[in-house]
């Protein structure tokens, strides 16, 4: 019999010391912790779609008859309608479960044990989660001071074995977007640029034409935001077709389920009901962030996506964190070097702002 510290010698060395990810948790979990009923609580803290996704995606996720087969493990169907929805071929296109599924695949195929990969905090705690579950090292380049990319420091710090740079753009949690030209002057650098456009759909700024004309590029976009369907998992990303080609060969063939190729192609053909939404939440996030800058005790960093970062002036923003999870508000708490007394507050309904805004009166 192996004990259970026997077997912890089994497991590598390198994942015991590694800092886990922290993920939100759901409603309902949410409801019990804080004691108010679900129906009442205000998830300002995911950038979820708080208008859900449309009705037709139901209807035709109840209707479909082939749950007990395979999906496509091309995913054929979905990657045809992307191409009409992208307009970039389908050869350039690829689905996983979420955009999170891509961020690992990309990694499995570029990064070796102790292999580089540059990431740009403050961003999205996946890129370094999955470096480290590679045993990849992760570089950290920090953004400056406007969160804009330190594009001079990241070529300073590549060398042979830098494989991969992560930027998402719009960057979460900052909101703001990179521009063209360093992102193109990261390119020129030869090592494979990934831009994360998770929030593209609120900026309606993408370099996604330009992947067919590099063989380093890649561009990474999900269905969790702007279509509602964080729920389902499913993300995609325009590669070089050389890179789609080795991610068939290495991806999970069923990766994609038959649940969220349903739910993401029917998604495209209701793109009214889409465009609905997001016309809703890009006009709303103005209104919450005028608001919030009423608030001189806030300081409001502009978007270009569907959240906003705020820097909390006045010392008390964990109390301002608690006082709004009591209230049944939650939202995303940071306190790092680089975002000390911050929060980040995902674009909700109109009437979330104004109990957004009431709380926020009430508690300074
Ligand atoms: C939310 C988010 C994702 C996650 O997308 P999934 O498709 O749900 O895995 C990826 N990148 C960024 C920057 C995000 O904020």
């Amino acid at each position: 019999m192996i004990s259970p510290e026997d077997i912890e010698k089994l497991i590598r060395s390198e994942l015991k010391t590694m800092k886990a990810y922290i993920p939100i948790e759901p409603t309902d979990i949410l409801s019990q912790r804080v004691e108010i009923a679900e129906e009442n609580v205000i998830k300002l803290d995911g950038n979820e779609n708080p208008y859900g996704c449309s009705d037709r995606v139901k209807q035709a996720l109840a209707s479909h008859a082939y749950y007990h087969l395979y999906p496509d493990p091309e995913q054929r169907e979905l990657r045809k309608a992307l191409e009409k929805y992208t307009g970039i071929s389908s050869e350039y296109i690829l689905a996983g479960s979420g955009s999170d599924e891509l961020i690992d695949l990309i990694l499995r195929l570029f990064v070796a044990p102790g292999d580089k990969v540059i990431n740009c905090p403050p961003t999205f705690g996946m890129y370094p989660f999955s470096t480290d579950v590679c045993a990849g090292k992760v570089v950290s380049i920090t953004r400056k001071q406007d969160f804009s990319v330190n594009v001079s420091a990241i070529k300073e710090a590549i060398d042979k074995q830098t494989k991969v740079a992560f930027i998402a753009s719009p960057n979460n949690p900052s909101g703001n977007v990179t521009p063209e030209d360093t992102i193109m002057e990261l390119v020129k650098s030869g090592i494979v640029v990934v831009i994360d456009e998770a929030y593209f759909e609120f900026s309606n700024i993408t370099v996604a034409p330009l992947v067919p004309k590099h063989a380093n590029l890649i561009v990474l976009r999900t269905f969790s935001k702007w279509a509602g369907l964080a729920g389902l998992r499913v993300g995609y990303g325009i590669f070089p077709t050389k890179i789609v080609k080795y991610l068939m060969k290495i991806k999970q063939p069923y990766n994609v389920n038959a649940a969220a190729q349903v739910a993401a192609l029917e998604s495209l053909k209701d793109i009214s009901y889409l465009r609905g939404t997001i016309k809703a939440l890009i006009n709303e996030r103005e209104r919450l962030l005028t608001k919030l800058s009423q608030l001189d005790w806030l300081r409001v960093y502009p978007s270009q996506a569907n959240f906003t970062l705020c820097a909390v002036l006045n010392g008390k923003a964990e109390a301002i964190y608690k006082g709004l999870q009591r209230r049944g508000i939650f939202v995303r708490y940071f306190d790092t070097p680089q975002l000390k007394d911050c929060l980040r507050i995902s674009v909700g309904k109109p009437e979330h702002t104004d109990a957004l805004i009431a709380a926020l009166q009430q508690i300074c």
